[in-house]
């Protein structure tokens, strides 16, 4: 039985030369010179939305929308929310404050412009945001940035507050630092927080809801956690993906290690058929449609 919770559906459009697992490899320096493929691959993901009659949020990296204006304009003009990925996708702990402020200007800037519309919403390049980089939500406040979606409550190599709620809420500013609320005090420094969903089994916090995890585990598996994160907990998820995890012909990145080619390039040919099922038995909205900002 299909629930009936809206989920929100989130695309990270960036190509396959910008993700993390490869920066030392392929710095920014080197992106100009690399077959992007980004356009087609978002493409083919409009085309099954479509076809699903399904909106969701597509967090656009500045570098990206500022090559394909009109990828930005096509992806608006089709009812799904724009929102920012930032310029340059760099995690957050490699960048100074001063410089992450002009990347997410910068990245919001290109988008409100091609719009001709706020831009609400933003994730950090490879979920970033951690106890060391919560600074990074002063910025977004004074950006205009009214939602976030970087928090992956989990432990991971490279990302994750192990200890964050699993569900929505307001990340406010406290004497302790940034914690994690129901309600705002007023004049308290807050924005609204859509952590990545896990699967809570025992007290781990477990991977169930998109990109490498989706590819890695039979659809099964993830079709389970996710109707029990609906059926049980009756809380809607926060589901990812990216471009080129629909594109298993995408050229191969040398140079990379062992552990980032397995994560990055396990089971490419399987998303499309496991994303139609997905689309299939739950449903999905964007965080605009679902959220009143
Ligand atoms: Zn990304």
């Amino acid at each position: 039985m299909r629930s009936s919770i809206t989920n929100y559906l989130t695309i990270d459009v960036e190509d396959y030369f910008h993700v993390s697992a490869f920066e030392k490899i392929s710095p920014p320096s080197t992106w100009a010179g690399r077959e992007c493929r980004v356009e087609r691959n978002t493409d083919l993901i409009l085309n099954i939305l479509d076809e699903y009659k399904v909106k969701a949020t597509f967090f656009i990296l500045g570098w990206v929308a500022e090559r394909y204006p009109q990828l930005t304009k096509k992806i608006a003009s089709q009812g799904h929310e724009i929102a920012c990925h930032g310029y340059l996708h760099q995690r957050l702990s490699l960048q100074d404050r001063g410089t992450y402020r002009e990347d997410i200007c910068k990245a919001k800037g290109i988008l409100e412009d091609q719009i001709g519309a706020p831009v609400l919403g933003y994730r950090a390049p490879s979920y970033s945001i951690t106890r060391e980089t919560s600074w990074a939500f002063d910025e977004l406040i004074e950006a205009g940035f009214k939602y976030d979606s970087s928090i992956f409550p989990m432990k991971h190599d490279f990302y994750g507050i192990p200890d964050w709620p699993r569900f929505s809420g307001y990340a406010v500013k406290t004497e302790q630092g940034w914690q994690s609320s129901d309600s705002v005090l007023p004049d308290q420094p807050s924005i609204y927080e859509l952590p990545i969903t896990t699967l809570k089994l025992g007290h781990k916090n477990l991977p169930i809801a998109g990109g490498g995890y989706f590819r890695l585990l039979p659809y099964a598996v993830t079709q389970w956690g996710l109707k029990r994160i609906n059926q049980q907990e009756q809380q809607p998820f926060v589901f990812y993906l990216h471009p080129w995890e629909f594109d298993p012909q995408q050229p191969r990145m040398a140079g990379a290690s062992a552990k980032s080619r397995f994560r990055h390039y396990l089971n490419l040919s399987r998303t499309e058929k496991r994303f139609r099922r997905l689309l299939s038995d739950f449903k999905f909205g964007s965080i605009r449609d679902g959220l009143q900002f």
